[in-house]
């Protein structure tokens, strides 16, 4: 009798480690593009930019009690892009570059989303670029193409995705408005708003958060937001409301993707990227909020699809100052909208170009220039401003070279460097805290953390 009471009991305290072990509320975090660099080097520019934030600006994240660094290529190239590298965090198999949620030989795979919806979690998908694109279609479709818009939209609209958020509705090629696609997930009984406090506060009911205006970049980027733009932090916390308030004994999956920093990232453009990476860490407070109340079943992932440009912090000199960055007012895409507004009012002087670059950039003003600096801006005036308007076209923006020039200028005087204007085969960072840790201490590869995920939910991901 003895000898069963001590089994049972020790069967219990067994089954209640297990349990209270078992990651109930899941947070993925990906920034896209998000390198190791990007993360320091935000860390650096918010030490000396922003002196009163806390914890000398260091990213929520940093103090994680597991961080380390996972390898990231696809099979078709040991540099990935989105769709592979999503494809590999959402159902942990390697694919070609620009497949979507299916293997090599397009069978789909089971995404960690669905796995999720199969056991009852509610499941929310979070972006701040369009709501189809690669990395959040990751975890609800399954196309050759990332491209197939039309194709990725409606496979969300027919997923389990409970709360799906995002600047807009790609729609390339689809012969559709996003506002016409919004109208097409409505038939489908979706509520679709336009502000996070709306739909933070849907109710039984699948919900669909886009940005007022529905462009693609309607979403500002941090460093341009007023204080009443919506940001990835406030669609975080809408997510979070709607997720924590519809979910049952199940719990919830929220994939969370810092999407803008890839953009800005392929434009070398560091302090928006800053900026941006600020407001991923600042999500992830959020994910820590929740965690302080549910600690023993709350699991927080953050990690990256892949580094962007090949950041470099110090390139000559053993110095750096990021200081300097803090006369950087406005993105490069904004500064390329003052520079366009400029010429289209006929003013072409050199006198008002040295003006906005004092004003945004703190260039002559704060920032000392070389001569040979100077030298390439006023060029660089003549050749592409005045004469010409050329373009420096980026993945996603098609900036003015001047804008391009004098970032690159600044970003020089602070030593910092790109390597060039698209993705690296750079290892990127994993940090992971809460429920289910130990089952992430052997990820080596991106294809390893949706395993790790399902061992940490109590199932196995199997593809
Ligand atoms: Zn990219």
């Amino acid at each position: 009798m003895k000898r069963l009471i001590t089994t049972l009991t020790l069967l219990l305290l067994v089954v209640g480690i297990t349990t209270a072990q078992r990651a109930k509320y899941v947070f993925y975090f990906i920034g896209d593009g998000l390198g190791i660099n990007h993360i320091y080097g935000t860390e650096l520019y918010n030490a000396a930019v922003h002196p009163q934030m806390p914890n000398q600006g260091r990213m929520s994240f940093s103090t994680f009690p597991l961080r380390t660094y996972i390898t990231n290529h696809s099979s078709s190239s040991l540099v990935t892009d989105s769709s592979a590298a999503g494809t590999a965090l959402a159902s942990g198999v390697k694919t070609v570059n620009g497949y979507m949620g299916v293997d090599e030989n397009l069978n789909s795979a089971k995404t960690i989303a669905e796995l999720a919806a199969e056991r009852g979690m509610k499941v929310g998908v979070a972006t701040n670029v369009g709501v189809n694109h690669a990395t959040p279609s990751a975890f609800f479709a399954h196309d050759k193409s990332r491209s197939n818009y039309l194709s990725l939209f409606e496979q969300l609209i027919a997923s389990d995705v409970d709360f799906a958020a995002g600047s807009t509705i790609l729609h390339k090629r689809s012969g559709k408005t996003p506002a016409e696609l919004a109208d097409v997930a409505r038939e489908v009984g979706i509520e679709v708003v336009q502000d996070p406090q709306s739909a933070a506060k849907v109710e039984n009911k699948r919900v669909m958060l886009l940005s007022p205006t529905l462009d693609e970049q309607a979403l500002k980027y941090a460093v341009d937001c007023e204080e009443t733009d919506p940001t990835i932090v406030d669609y975080t916390a809408a997510a979070i409301e709607y997720l924590e308030r519809e979910s049952d004994k199940n719990g919830f999956f929220l994939m969370v993707e810092a999407g803008h920093i890839d953009y800005c990232a392929h434009d070398n453009d560091a302090v928006t990227t800053f900026e941006e990476v600020n407001h991923l860490s600042e999500s992830v407070q959020l994910a820590l909020d929740f965690y302080a109340k549910h600690p023993k079943q709350t699991l927080i992932i953050v990690t990256a699809d892949h580094e962007t440009s090949g950041l470099s912090l110090g390139y000559k000199d053993y110095f750096m100052y990021p200081e300097l960055l803090a006369y950087q007012r406005c993105s490069m895409v904004a500064l390329t909208a003052k520079m366009r507004a400029m010429r289209d009012r006929g003013d072409t002087s050199w006198q008002s170009m040295v003006e906005l670059l004092k004003v945004e950039l703190g260039l002559w003003s704060e920032v000392e220039l070389e001569a040979e600096d100077e030298k390439l801006i006023k060029e660089c005036f003549e050749n592409d401003f005045v004469n010409t308007a050329t373009e420096v076209v980026s993945l996603y923006n098609h900036n003015e070279k001047l804008a391009s020039v004098a970032i690159e200028v600044l970003n020089k005087r602070a030593k910092i460097k790109w390597v060039s204007l698209d993705h690296t085969g750079m290892q990127v960072p994993l940090y992971v805290k809460g429920a289910g840790l130990k089952y992430f201490g052997d990820c080596y590869d991106n294809t390893d953390v949706p395993k790790a995920i399902a061992e940490a939910m109590g199932t196995t991901l199997e593809n």
